[in-house]
């Protein structure tokens, strides 16, 4: 069984003592500032050269500073840029300033898990991954409520490291809905397994050929896209509140019946053979090598899978007719953060 920390399990004075630098301000950054600012402890944002966000920081009443000035004057830093960027971000502007014995934070282990950030021993290397996107974060902070945190402690320099990232956690109002304890190695892999084979890869290779057996089959786009991309989120929503067995539940006899029978003839065993393989090249560090190798080269591979993803027709079909739901957001909406990220 996980091991929970709430509220009472942590002291808030001991992040309230310390500078506390947070590096960019996108989905998480800015819920990380505020919620630390507001929950009293002295925050600096630190951004690049011609940030677009400084701005926008500055207008909440945060110090901003440039990434090597906030690093200079922090006890802890969270880093808080993209992960891919986060590699050179530390090498070249704040590793070269970073205190002796200031505290190094991120919300994804990444970086530390594949080494591509190795921090000296005198630093404590601590995680605090709010299990939600950081707009969600800063909002169920503002409404007294908290988005759960898992919590990790990688090197514990002072001795007193994870009295240190629980504080933080708790200043985030993560500890108000719970904070679970891991590990950069279990949070990395688990992490990445997940978007990989279910969340994000999974469901959309899914979705695309329910729509191709469909529209081959002769069956209009638009139907098409109902049945097999729309609806998602009503069964996706359901499974959240009571899981599988609440679905099935609400779902027709004649839905549950075809999900026992034929669930298991489109994901074969065959399918959890591929997902151990996928599993295998986030341990051994293939897939993380080959994402950084292709970012390193500018993206080549990142982009042309991207373009092909937009060009499927299920794409095409779902911009017309997401239109007609005047109340959901436009698609331009959707640049925010992601659950699964
Ligand atoms: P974002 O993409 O939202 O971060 C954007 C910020 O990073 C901006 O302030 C941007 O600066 C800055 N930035 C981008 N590139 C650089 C660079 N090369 N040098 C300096 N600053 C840069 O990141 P997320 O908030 O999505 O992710 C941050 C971390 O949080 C990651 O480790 C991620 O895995 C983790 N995480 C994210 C979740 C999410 O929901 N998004 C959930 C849980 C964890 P500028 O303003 O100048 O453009
Ligand atoms: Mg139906
Ligand atoms: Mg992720």
């Amino acid at each position: 069984m996980a091991e929970m920390f709430y509220d009472d399990d942590a002291d808030l004075s001991v992040i309230q003592g310390k500078k506390v630098a947070i590096i960019g301000y996108g989905s998480q950054g800015h819920a990380h500032a505020l919620n630390l600012r507001d929950s009293g402890a002295e925050v600096v944002v630190g951004l690049r050269e011609g940030s677009s966000s400084r701005a926008k920081a500055a207008e909440q009443g945060l110090a901003v500073a440039t990434i090597e000035d906030a690093v200079a004057q922090a006890d802890v830093v969270m880093i808080l840029t993209p992960d891919q960027a986060q590699r050179t971000v530390y090498a070249e502007q704040i590793e070269p300033n970073l205190k002796s014995d200031a505290a190094l934070f991120f919300a994804h282990g990444f970086n530390i898990r594949y080494d591509y950030i190795k921090p000296g021993a005198g630093h404590d290397v601590c995680m605090v991954a709010p299990k939600g996107p950081g707009h969600t974060v800063r909002r169920q902070f503002e409404d007294g409520r908290g988005v759960p945190a898992i919590i990790a402690v990688e090197q514990d320099a002072s001795g007193e490291a994870w009295a240190l990232a629980l504080s933080y956690a708790k200043a985030m109002g993560a500890l108000r809905a719970g904070g679970i304890k891991t590990t950069f190695t279990e949070e990395t892999e688990t992490d990445l397994f997940g978007e990989q084979t279910v969340l994000c890869g999974g469901v959309s290779k899914l979705i695309q050929y329910g729509f191709e057996t469909l529209t081959e089959a002769g069956y209009q786009p638009e139907i098409a896209y109902f049945e097999v991309l729309h609806e998602l989120k009503l069964i996706v929503d359901l499974i959240n509140e009571g899981g599988i067995t609440k679905q099935r539940w609400s779902c027709s006899d004649t839905a549950e019946y075809g999900d026992y029978v034929s669930g298991p003839r489109v994901i074969t065993p065959d399918v959890k053979e591929n997902m151990k393989a996928v599993l295998a090249d986030i341990q051994d560090g293939s897939f993380a090598k080959r994402f950084i190798d292709d970012q390193d080269a500018g993206a080549p591979e990142f982009e042309r899978l991207r373009s092909e993803g937009q060009n499927h027709p299920v794409e095409k079909t779902g911009q017309e007719l997401r239109k007609l739901f005047a109340w959901q957001k436009s698609d331009e909406d959707y640049q925010d953060g992601s659950a699964a990220r």
